[in-house]
């Protein structure tokens, strides 16, 4: 396996970054995950353009521009022979010595890690998964603001962990007013009514391109969507929860602690939908030829 690294493909065993890395020493860095289908990126753009807009939130010049960066992307899939895929791109501060100022480093690390993809097992989609409602709470956007795809991710971790503990797939969050946010790696939306629910941006979260992409599909399909704040109360009283991610795309949720849900009427919707979104984009890119569709 080959991984992009500093501007060179290298095979995974030989790929080295300094134990000086301030990614490695303080978290200080960037990512973003993405799902390839049939050797198209979906969402490459959006999501090319969430990674700058993190690095400008934490001050981090990517030392490449986006169309090299989309194309040190393509050459990573290529060099796997990967089609179906997911992928990392990694951007930490780089290496320099100890001290939180980011001078103190020469340059940032860029590394792309791709993986055959490997399926959810197929009762994920068919029954649901289980969560929690955990106690730790969502990082305050005043604090270090959930916006920022960060290398630091504690936060979440800590969360993640109740859920193993209770036996659960995934953990939602409260911010610090008792708001949902969302989950470890996962937004949060939940349906009732015919109306559909998803807590906004404003509680402080990351703005999924998954969520943007249901969100658009949502009102394409004429259902009511309210983006506010909502409680635990709220998604107590829901009849269907799902998540949406990259690689989970829309997956039901089957339990939140002591209540249960079915696979509800919107949610089969919803995934039905994003898939024929999915294919359509893929179409889209091969259409326009191999120079965006990367390689044949
Ligand atoms: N929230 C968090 C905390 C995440 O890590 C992820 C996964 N990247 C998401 C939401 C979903 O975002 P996306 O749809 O862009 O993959």
């Amino acid at each position: 396996m080959l991984v992009y690294l500093n501007g060179s493909l290298v095979p995974l065993k030989d790929a080295r970054v300094s134990v000086l890395d301030h990614g490695f020493l303080y978290g200080d860095g960037i990512y973003e995950t993405l799902r390839v289908y049939d050797g198209v990126v979906f969402m490459l753009r959006e999501h090319l353009g969430r990674l700058w807009r993190s690095a400008e939130l934490v001050g981090l010049d990517i030392p490449l521009d986006a169309q090299a960066l989309e194309g040190a992307v393509y050459e990573t899939l290529q060099g796997n022979g990967l089609r179906d895929a997911w992928l990392r791109i990694t951007i930490s501060r780089g290496p320099g010595p100890l001290g939180l100022d980011p001078a103190l480093c020469s340059g940032a690390t860029v590394f792309i890690y791709a993986e055959a993809f490997k399926p959810y097992p197929r009762q994920f989609y068919s029954q649901g998964i289980r969560a929690v409602l955990a106690r730790t709470r969502r990082n305050l956007r005043e604090a270090q603001d959930p916006r920022i795809k960060s290398l630091s991710f504690l936060n979440n971790i800590l969360a993640k962990m109740e859920a193993v503990r209770a036996g659960a797939e995934e953990a939602f969050m409260l911010n610090h007013a008792g708001c949902l946010t969302e989950g470890t790696v996962s937004n949060l939306f939940f349906a009732r009514d015919g109306v559909l629910f998803t807590p906004s941006v404003q509680c402080g979260l990351l703005d999924g391109i998954t969520r943007q992409v249901v969100l658009s599909l949502a009102r394409r399909l004429d259902v009511p969507v309210r983006e506010d704040c909502f409680g635990a109360q709220e998604l107590y009283a829901a009849r269907e929860v799902f998540i949406t991610s990259s690689t989970k795309e829309v997956m039901p949720v089957r339990q939140v602690d002591g209540t249960h849900y079915g696979v509800g009427e919107l949610t089969k919707l919803l995934m039905a939908e994003f898939r024929k979104e999915v294919s359509a984009y893929v179409a889209e890119a091969k259409a326009r030829g191999p120079s965006v569709w990367g390689y044949e």
